[in-house]
């Protein structure tokens, strides 16, 4: 057993009442956000693979530009590749992301028969998690961010900033990857707060308890933190 697998063993997740008092402590503080309507999973899926390690402004004109050159995902797959490498420039490691779009587009032509992921709709939602997963670049936080915002479904994504905040909160041990830390928290998050704590999370993560130093001063739900009460 690695050194990192037991230090997980120690952390075992945040109780049902510590979720609900940061929930709330952040609704206090942000309000609740408003809930999407549905919308297209295979819109969302490129936005998302565009928004990884960049920041939000970079890949939403990213991919307004790829939508701009390339107004149907046929056109987009048909292009050539360096043309849209050229589009998504903007968003940063556009010679991997180009490629990976484009490898993503045919297996979605391949596996449905044309280019859309409309049939997420109706499919299950572990099923849907599966068939995302399978997609090229595509993982537990990308594919639980389709279901969440296109589809409307109650799963909980852990990108950086999430992850960030839950092992400071003391809900999962230090150095525990984003995914290990989805697998274990989304259980243990009610359905009907996943949408609004995954939401607010981001935000104070941006705002408050930020990568460098986090602003535990100031902070909403320090009460409920284990690193901000030893501050
Ligand atoms: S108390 Fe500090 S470490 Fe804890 S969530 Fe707030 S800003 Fe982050």
């Amino acid at each position: 057993m690695t050194p990192r697998r037991s230090a997980e063993r120690t952390v075992r997740g945040p109780t049902p009442e510590s979720v609900r008092a940061v929930h709330a402590g952040l609704v206090r503080a942000r309000g609740r956000p408003p809930r999407q309507r549905r919308g297209d999973p295979l819109d969302c899926l490129i936005g998302t693979l565009l928004s990884q390690n960049t920041t939000g402004a970079n890949s939403r004109a990213a991919f307004a530009e790829l939508k701009r050159r390339f107004p149907t995902w046929q056109a987009c797959l048909q292009a050539p590749t360096e043309a849209v490498i050229a589009a998504i420039n903007c968003a940063g490691l556009a010679r991997t992301r180009g490629p990976r779009i484009q490898a993503v587009l045919a297996r979605i032509r391949h596996d449905q028969g044309e280019l859309t992921l409309d049939a997420l709709h109706e499919t299950d939602s572990a099923l849907a998690m599966t068939y995302l997963q399978s997609l090229p670049g595509v993982g537990p936080k990308t594919a639980a961010c389709v279901l969440l915002f296109a589809c409307r479904r109650q799963v909980f994504p852990v990108d950086t900033h999430v992850a960030r905040i839950a092992v400071r909160l003391g809900w999962a041990a230090e150095g525990a990857s984003p995914e290990r830390i989805q697998e274990r928290l989304e259980p243990l998050v009610p359905p009907a707060l996943r949408y609004p704590l995954h939401v607010n999370l981001i935000a104070h993560g941006r705002l408050v308890c930020r990568a460098g130093r986090p602003r535990c001063a100031e902070c909403v739900v320090r009460e409920h933190c284990a690193t901000g009460r030893r501050q």
